[in-house]
C-alpha cells in the first residue's frame, strides 16, 4: 500500500429517521440552554416548529439564511444572536443555512448542531465560504466545524425533485475530486466510492418516487460519505470553477456543480486514469464524465451554463478568475483549455 496521511475531523453523527426529536437532548449534552434556530425563508415554518418543540431551550429563530453566505446577512443574524444571548446554534436546512451557522460560529465560537436537509455535505467540513461585494472567499477553521450533525431521513422526503438531483450530484463532485486529490488516501477512497455508488443508485429511484425512504436513506448516507471526503482532503479544478461561477456570477450552487462536473472530470481524466476508473465503476458507467452527464441529464437536471443564466461574454472572465491563484490539480491548468471546458459547459455538450 502507498504511504498516506489522514487527518480525521472530530464529529458526532446521529443518523436515522425521527432523529429530529434528539435536538433537545443534544443541546443539553453540549451544556447549553439558549439555542438560536436558523433556517432559510423557504424553511421558516419548519424552523418555527423546531423552535416551538424545543420550548425554553430555544431563544429565537433567524429565518433569512441566503445562498453563498453574504456577510450582510451574517451581521444581521449576529445582532439577533447577541441580543438574545444565545449559547448555541441549531441550523435546520441545506448548505446555505449551515453556511450561516458556520459564519456565526466563526465570529462567536459557539457550538453548532446542524440538521442537513439537502446533500451539500457542508456539515462535515471546517470550510466556510463567505460573499462580500460580489467576491466569495473561503477559509478553513476548526471553529466552524459543527459539533453535532443530526441526519433525519424524514426531513429529506420533501426535498423537491430538481434539488434532490442537483444536490446529489453536488455530493458526488466532492467524492470525484477526493479520488484524484493530492491528499487522496485509502479511507477517503473507500468513502468516495461508497458515496458515489449510493447516490448513483438512489437518484434514479428518487426521480420517480421522491418519498422512497430507502432511497432517501441511501442518498443521505451517500451525502455524508461524500461530505466527509470534502472535509479531509483538498479539492481541485471542479470546486475552484464552481466557487468562481457561484460567487462571481451568482449562479445557483448545486446546479452549477451539476452542469460543470462532467466537463471537469473530462479535463482531468487523462491525468487521473485510475481514480476516474474507480468513479466510473461506482457510477456503473464506462466513463465517469459521461456517466455523470447521462445520470444528471437523464433525470431532468440542468446541463448547460446557458440554462443557469450565465452570459457567454462572462466565460473569459471566469477562466481568468480560475487561473488567478494556483492550486493542485491532476491536469495542468491552461487558460485556452479551461476556456474550451467552460464553452462546452455553456453549450451543455456531452463529454467525448
Ligand atoms: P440551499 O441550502 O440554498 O437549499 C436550496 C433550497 O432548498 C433553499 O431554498 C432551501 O430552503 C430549500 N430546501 C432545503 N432543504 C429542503 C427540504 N428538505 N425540503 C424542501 N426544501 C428544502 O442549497 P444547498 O445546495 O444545500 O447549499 C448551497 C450553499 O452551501 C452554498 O452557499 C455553498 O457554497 C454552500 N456549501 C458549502 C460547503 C462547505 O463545505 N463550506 C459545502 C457545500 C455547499
Amino acid at each position: 500500500m502507498q504511504p498516506f496521511v489522514y487527518n480525521a475531523l472530530p464529529a458526532r453523527v446521529i443518523f436515522g429517521s425521527g432523529t429530529l426529536s434528539q435536538v433537545a437532548s443534544e443541546i443539553q449534552r453540549l451544556g447549553c440552554s439558549k439555542a438560536l434556530v436558523l433556517s432559510t425563508p423557504g424553511q421558516a415554518k419548519k424552523g418555527e416548529a423546531l423552535k416551538a418543540e424545543l420550548g425554553a431551550l430555544a431563544v429565537g429563530l433567524y429565518s433569512n439564511a441566503k445562498m453563498h453566505t453574504p456577510t450582510s446577512v451574517t451581521e444581521d443574524a449576529l445582532k439577533l444572536l447577541q441580543k438574545l444571548q444565545a449559547d448555541c446554534i441549531v441550523a435546520l436546512g441545506g448548505g446555505s443555512t449551515i453556511g450561516l451557522a458556520k459564519a456565526l460560529a466563526l465570529r462567536t465560537d459557539l457550538p453548532q448542531i446542524v440538521i442537513p436537509t439537502t446533500y451539500s455535505g457542508s456539515e462535515g467540513t471546517s470550510i466556510i465560504g463567505q460573499t462580500e461585494n460580489g467576491r466569495k472567499t473561503t477559509q478553513k477553521s476548526l471553529k466552524v466545524l459543527p459539533e453535532v450533525i443530526i441526519y433525519d431521513v424524514d426531513l429529506t422526503l420533501g426535498l423537491p425533485a430538481q434539488t434532490t438531483i442537483t444536490s446529489g450530484i453536488n455530493a458526488i463532485a466532492h467524492a470525484i475530486e477526493a479520488l484524484y486529490s493530492a491528499e487522496a488516501n485509502p479511507i477517503t477512497d473507500s468513502l468516495a466510492e461508497q458515496g458515489i455508488a449510493r447516490l448513483a443508485g438512489a437518484l434514479p429511484v428518487l426521480a420517480k418516487d421522491l418519498k422512497n425512504s430507502e432511497a432517501r436513506s441511501d442518498a443521505l448516507f451517500g451525502a455524508w460519505a461524500c461530505g466527509s471526503c470534502l472535509g479531509v482532503v483538498g479539492m481541485a479544478l471542479h470546486h475552484k470553477l464552481c466557487h468562481t461561477l457561484g460567487g462571481t456570477f451568482d449562479l445557483p450552487h448545486a446546479e452549477t456543480h451539476t452542469v460543470m462536473l462532467p466537463h471537469t472530470i473530462a479535463y482531468n481524466t487523462p491525468f487521473a486514469v485510475a481514480p476516474m476508473a474507480k468513479a466510473a465503476h461506482s457510477l456503473g458507467a464506462a466513463s465517469a464524465a459521461q456517466g455523470v452527464f447521462d445520470l444528471a441529464k437523464g433525470l431532468g437536471a440542468p446541463y448547460s451554463l446557458k440554462e443557469l443564466g450565465m452570459k457567454e461574454a462572462d466565460l473569459e472572465r471566469a477562466a481568468d478568475v480560475a487561473m488567478s491563484s494556483p492550486y493542485p490539480n491532476p491536469a495542468p491548468l491552461e487558460r485556452e483549455k479551461l476556456l474550451n471546458l467552460l464553452r462546452d459547459a455553456y453549450e451543455g455538450k456531452r463529454p467525448a
